[in-house]
């Protein structure tokens, strides 16, 4: 196999072992190294090899770099196995990108950036003057979390690009005319840019 997919495939391993997109390379390394140094005897350099391959993986936008202290998060609409659980009721390959997208999001709740954008944000929709919530049985207030740049747009899975919709102001975001969503998005990164 090469570097590339190995290092790939050993990555989905990984936050599949943690249930989490977002990982430290600290971390996958002290999981993983003794496999890359068994798999690949003859190379006298992993570590820095593996660092190359995370590298050509940005590149092709299968991984993102969060910040400068090797923080990493896998990208697009990937599904970790217990999201693909969560999931299996809906056929994703029938849907249109937009829907797809939508619907991962909705579903892929226990990441750890969506639970930060409400702690960050708060538990109001962002839209001004937006009031339009419930109490849910559990006493917590019902609030969507939304990557303000889609994913499959190329945007970032990170608390700069995630936004606290009411259910409504949600579908506008993802099912109004070109001109709306393009309002709503300017406005959302703005806001959200304000309150960081
Ligand atoms: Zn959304
Ligand atoms: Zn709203």
């Amino acid at each position: 196999m090469k570097w590339k997919d190995l290092v790939f495939m050993e990555v989905v391993n990984y936050c599949n072992d943690i249930g989490s997109r977002t990982f430290s390379l600290k971390d996958f390394l002290d999981a993983k190294l003794q496999l890359f140094t068994k798999s690949k005897p003859q190379n006298q350099h992993v570590e820095a090899k593996i660092r190359q391959q995370l590298q050509f993986l940005r590149d092709e936008q299968k991984i993102t770099f969060l910040d400068n202290s090797g923080h990493y998060t896998l990208r697009d609409i990937y599904l970790l196995d217990k999201e693909k659980e969560e999931t299996q009721a809906i056929d994703l390959s029938k849907e249109h990108p937009e829907k797809r997208e939508y619907l991962v999001e909705t579903y892929v709740r226990n990441v750890k950036w969506a639970q930060k954008a409400v702690e960050v944000l708060g538990d109001f929709c962002l839209c001004a003057g937006c009031k339009n919530t419930f109490t849910r049985q559990d006493g917590t207030r019902y609030i969507e979390v939304h990557h303000i740049v889609p994913l499959f747009k190329g945007g970032e899975d990170g608390i700069w690009n995630m936004a606290v919709l009411c259910a409504h102001h949600h579908k506008i975001a993802h099912y109004g005319d070109d001109k709306t969503k393009y309002e709503i998005e300017r406005y959302l990164l703005n806001e959200v840019k304000h309150r960081l």
